[in-house]
């Protein structure tokens, strides 16, 4: 596997089962219109404090099956957190009761599942990495071995692409499949050239898109989300000459991953050269006025930007037009 770094890498997640019809907050019940959880909404649990070292923030993905349970992610940036000092189920409850006051936690999470939480030790998020080789057809053309999903390509969840992408390199697959008759000597390797592009795609976009999103720099995140906000805007006014930030493309099914890289790349490069013309405006204005100094530094600042905000994509990653 080839491994990148990423700056959500490392961070450390434990998961909690909640009941399918937990009860919900009073106003919670007011604006959904009912008293408890209902299997297809999202919601989110937000802790009372809002201190790094104890900021509990519970998302839950909605469910096809209603009495499946609902499982919470606890994602935590802070390693000096509270719940992970906690190792026994009875101080879970109490921190839990003290962290969502919204919530009657000891009638909702049993005895039994409060310990298994605190117990378990948790899991890391894996660096984004992916297999460069991933088929092989053995015995001549009688059987095969084909990676998908994790298996090839895992990363952190800050794109909730991992199932999708596993499910994708399933149809791909069965595309190569029938083009070839189901001739493996065929048919893999030709899966495999066509699902690569998408593969290291999707891992370059996992270093880029949405990695500070668990507030774990708090000032870089802050950045992070003004330029989030700052190029949605922008998306909209500029007819199409700025995208909307990848997190939002990967949303829509119509784009491939590597699509979704070129938009980002191009983005960068239409920023640079913006940002290039608008210095050179700014220069030429100061200029004609006699102040060279501040034309100067006018011509200057775009290429110090460049320098220290856009960093150019590792050679593995360019993409063939
Ligand atoms: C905290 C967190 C949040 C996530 N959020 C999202 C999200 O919002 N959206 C999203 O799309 N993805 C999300 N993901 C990623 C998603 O869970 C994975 O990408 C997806 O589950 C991968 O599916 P898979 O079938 O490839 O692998 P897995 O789900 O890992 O399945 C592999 C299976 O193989 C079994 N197995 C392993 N070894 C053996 C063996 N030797 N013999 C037999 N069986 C074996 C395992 O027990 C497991 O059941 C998240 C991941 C994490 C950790």
């Amino acid at each position: 596997m080839r491994k990148h770094p990423s700056l959500s890498a490392g961070l450390r997640y434990k998961v909690l089962s909640f009941p399918p019809n937990f009860p919900l907050p009073p106003k919670a019940q007011e604006e959904a219109g009912t008293p408890t959880a209902v299997h297809s909404e999202s919601y989110v649990l937000i802790g009372a404090s809002n201190r790094f070292n104890s900021r509990l923030r519970l998302g839950m993905l909605p469910t096809a099956d209603e009495n499946a349970s609902r499982t919470a992610n606890f994602i935590s940036a802070a390693e000096e957190n509270e719940i992970w000092r906690i190792k026994d189920g009875e101080s879970l409850l109490d921190f839990l009761e003290g962290a969502l006051p919204q919530l009657p936690v000891r009638s909702i999470l049993s005895s039994a599942e409060a310990h298994r939480f605190a117990e378990s030790e948790g899991a890391r998020f894996p660096p984004p990495q992916y297999s460069e080789r991933f088929v092989d057809v053995l015995q001549g053309n009688e059987c095969g071995v084909v990676l998908v999903g994790d298996a090839l390509h895992a990363f952190p969840p800050d794109l909730g692409q991992g199932v999708n992408a596993g499910l994708e390199d399933i149809m791909k697959l069965r595309e190569s499949l029938r083009r070839h008759g189901h001739d493996l000597a065929n048919a893999l390797p030709d899966f495999e050239r066509n699902r690569r592009p998408d593969v290291k795609s999707l891992v370059r976009l996992m270093q880029v898109s949405h990695p500070l999103q668990y507030k774990q720099y708090k000032y870089l995140a802050l950045l992070f989300q003004l330029k989030f906000i700052a190029q949605f805007l922008i998306s909209k006014v500029s007819f199409g000459l700025i995208y909307r930030p990848p997190f939002l493309e990967v949303m829509n099914a119509e784009f491939t991953y590597s699509e979704i890289l070129r938009r980002v790349e191009r983005n960068c490069k239409r920023y640079q050269l913006g940002g290039y013309a608008l210095g050179a405006a700014s220069g030429l204005f100061f200029a004609l006025r006699g102040r060279w100094l501040a034309a100067m530094a006018c011509l200057l600042a775009p290429a110090l930007l460049v320098a220290l905000l856009f960093e150019k994509t590792p050679k593995e990653f360019e993409l063939a037009d």
